[in-house]
C-alpha cells in the first residue's frame, strides 16, 4: 500500500453538519481545508438522524391520515383499503438522503475543500493517519477540528443485535414488527415510537423517569402524553429494564416497588441517549480536558490543546444539528481571523412528535432558577382559527418575559406544526424583542403564528381573542 503525505491549514475530522459546515465556510474564506469522513458525508443528521426520521414521520402521518379517512371523515373524504409498502417508503427516504448528501459533496467541491474518504486515526494534535481505498494518507495541519459526532448509548442489560436495534436500524426497516418495545421516552423513542405506531405496530415505551420527555417542562409534554395514549401507545414510566426474557420475546421491566412484568416484543428499540465518539481513533492520546464523556470547549470551541477545536455532538449537549452547524461556521471564521464567540441567546429545540414541541430560551422555571423575576402567559390553539381549520386545536404558545422591562427571555409551544414557530421565537430572542414588539407586529391571518402575538398580548393583559 502506498503512503502519501498532505499538508493543510485546517483538517476537519467528520463530515456531519458540524464538520461539513465548518469546511464549507473555511473554503469560502480561502482557508486551505481537508475534510476526512469515514462513512458518508452528512454524518448522523443526513444519513441516520434528522432527515430520515422526519421523512418517516411524514410518511407515517400520511398513512395514518389515509387510514383515518377509511373510517369515514367529517371532511367528507373517503378512502378505501389504504396500505403501505414499507420497502418503498424506505427507498423514498433513501432518495431524499441521497439528494442531500450529494448536495453536501457538491458544496464542498465548489468551495475547494478536499474530501478524504476513510477513518482518521490521530497521531498527535497536528497529524492524522487515514486509511483510504487507495492507501495510507498522513495529513499534517495547523488547526485540527474534531467533529466526530456521537453514537447510540448501549444498554448493557439489552445489548444491540438481532431484534434489539438502535435508531439506525429502526430508520430502515424491512418490515413493521407486530409488537415494538421502545426503551427511552426521549426524542428518538417518541419520534420513532409514533412512526411505528402509525405504521401499525403495537408500541410500548419504557421510560426510567416518571414522565416522558423529562428535559422539557411537564405542562408542555402533557398534550404529547395525551396524544400517545389516544394513539394507543402504552407508556411504562418509572421502570427499570432488567433484560430480555429467556425465550427472547419479551422485555423484563421492574417498577419502583420492585414488581416485575414482561412486555412482549418482536423488536426492541434502544433509545436511551447518545454518547460522544471519543474512543478508538487515537483521541485518548491527546488527553484533552473532558466534561463528562464529552470534550470540554470554551466559547470559541477551543479544546484544552492549542489549535485543536471541537464542535457538535463530540462536545456534548445539546446534541442538535443546528448547534453543530453554528459552531462549525464560527470556528471557520475564528481560524480565518474573524472575532467570533459562540454565545447564542438561544439554541431552539424541537421534538417532532404529534403534536410537536418547540422551546427557545428559558421556561418559567428556568427563568426563576436564573434569578429573573418574570411573567408568563399562554395562548391556546383552541382559540386560533387556523388551528381549527387544520383540525388540531390541542396545545398552546407560551411566552416568558422579564416583569421589569418586558424583555422576552423564552418561548415554548406544543401543537401540530409548531416546529415552524422556532424561527420567530429565536429571532425575537436574538434581537432582544419586548412583549410590546411582538404584540405590535401584525401577524398574518389566519396562521398559527397569531397565537405568538396573542401570547404576548395576554402577557400584557389584553389578549384580543380569549
Ligand atoms: P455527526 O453528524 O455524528 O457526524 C460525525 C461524522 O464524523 C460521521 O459522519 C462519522 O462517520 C464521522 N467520523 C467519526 N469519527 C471519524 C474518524 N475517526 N474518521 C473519519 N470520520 C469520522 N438533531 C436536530 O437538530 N434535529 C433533529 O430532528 C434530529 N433528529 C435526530 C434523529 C436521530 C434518529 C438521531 C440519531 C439524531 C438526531 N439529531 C437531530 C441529532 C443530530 O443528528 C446530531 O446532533 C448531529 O448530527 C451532530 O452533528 P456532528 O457534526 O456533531 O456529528
Ligand atoms: P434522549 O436523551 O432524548 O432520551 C433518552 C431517554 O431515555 C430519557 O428520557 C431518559 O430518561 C431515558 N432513559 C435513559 N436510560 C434509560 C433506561 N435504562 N431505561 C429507560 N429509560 C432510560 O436521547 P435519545 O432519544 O436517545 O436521543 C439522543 C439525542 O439525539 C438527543 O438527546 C438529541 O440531542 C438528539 N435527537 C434530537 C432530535 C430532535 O432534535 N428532534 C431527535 C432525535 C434525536
Amino acid at each position: 500500500m502506498s503512503q502519501t503525505t498532505k499538508t493543510t491549514t485546517l483538517l476537519v475530522i467528520g463530515g456531519g453538519p458540524g464538520g461539513y459546515v465548518a469546511a464549507i465556510r473555511a473554503g469560502q474564506l480561502g482557508v486551505p481545508t481537508i475534510l476526512v469522513e469515514g462513512e458518508r458525508l452528512g454524518g448522523t443528521c443526513l444519513n441516520i438522524g434528522c432527515i430520515p426520521s422526519k421523512a418517516l414521520i411524514h410518511a407515517a402521518e400520511e398513512y395514518e391520515k389515509a387510514r383515518h379517512y377509511a373510517d369515514g371523515s367529517a371532511l367528507g373524504i373517503s378512502v378505501s383499503n389504504p396500505s403501505i409498502d414499507v420497502v418503498r417508503t424506505v427507498a423514498w427516504k433513501d432518495g431524499i438522503v441521497g439528494r442531500l448528501t450529494g448536495g453536501v459533496a457538491a458544496l464542498l467541491k465548489k468551495n475547494g475543500v478536499e474530501v478524504v474518504q476513510g477513518w482518521a486515526h490521530l497521531v498527535d494534535g497536528k497529524t492524522a493517519q487515514v486509511e483510504t481505498a487507495a492507501g495510507s494518507v498522513r495529513i499534517q495541519c495547523e488547526h485540527l477540528l474534531l467533529a466526530a459526532g456521537s453514537e447510540p448509548t448501549p444498554l448493557p442489560s439489552v445489548p444491540f443485535g438481532g431484534m434489539v436495534v438502535s435508531s439506525t436500524e429502526a430508520l430502515s426497516p424491512a418490515d413493521i414488527p407486530k409488537k415494538l418495545v421502545v426503551v427511552g421516552g426521549g426524542y428518538i423513542g417518541l419520534e420513532l415510537g409514533t412512526v411505528y405506531r402509525k405504521l401499525g405496530a403495537e408500541v410500548a415505551v419504557v421510560e426510567a423517569q416518571d414522565r416522558i420527555l423529562p428535559t422539557y417542562d411537564a405542562e408542555l409534554t402533557k398534550p404529547v402524553a395525551a396524544a400517545l395514549a389516544k394513539m394507543g401507545v402504552e407508556l411504562h414510566l418509572g421502570r427499570k429494564v432488567l433484560g430480555l426474557n429467556g425465550a427472547g420475546n419479551a422485555v423484563r421491566v421492574q417498577d419502583a416497588a420492585g414488581a416485575e412484568t414482561q412486555l412482549p416484543a418482536d423488536r426492541v428499540l434502544i433509545a436511551v441517549g447518545r454518547r460522544p465518539r471519543t474512543q478508538g481513533w487515537g483521541l485518548e492520546s491527546l488527553q484533552l480536558d473532558r466534561k463528562g464523556n464529552a470534550l470540554r470547549i470554551d466559547d470559541q470551541c477551543r479544546t484544552s490543546m492549542r489549535d485543536v477545536w471541537a464542535i457538535g455532538d463530540i462536545a456534548g449537549e445539546p446534541m442538535l444539528a443546528h448547534r453543530a452547524m453554528a459552531q462549525g461556521e464560527m470556528v471557520a471564521e475564528v481560524i480565518a481571523g474573524k472575532r467570533r464567540h459562540f454565545t447564542p441567546a438561544s439554541i431552539p429545540a424541537v421534538c417532532f412528535t404529534d403534536p410537536e414541541v418547540v422551546v427557545s430560551g428559558l421556561s418559567p422555571a428556568e427563568a426563576e432558577r436564573a434569578g429573573l423575576d418574570c411573567l408568563s402567559a399562554s395562548f391556546p390553539f383552541a382559540a386560533n382559527g387556523r388551528a381549527m381549520t387544520l383540525e388540531s386545536t390541542d396545545g398552546f404558545v407560551r411566552v416568558v418575559a422579564r416583569r421589569d422591562n418586558h424583555l422576552v427571555v423564552g418561548w415554548q409551544a406544543v401543537g401540530r406544526g409548531v416546529s415552524e414557530l422556532a424561527a420567530a421565537f429565536s429571532q425575537s430572542l436574538e434581537m432582544g424583542a419586548t412583549l410590546e414588539d411582538v404584540a405590535g407586529t401584525i401577524h398574518a391571518h389566519p396562521t398559527l403564528g397569531e397565537a405568538v402575538q396573542e401570547a404576548a398580548l395576554k402577557a400584557l393583559g389584553h389578549a384580543l381573542h380569549i
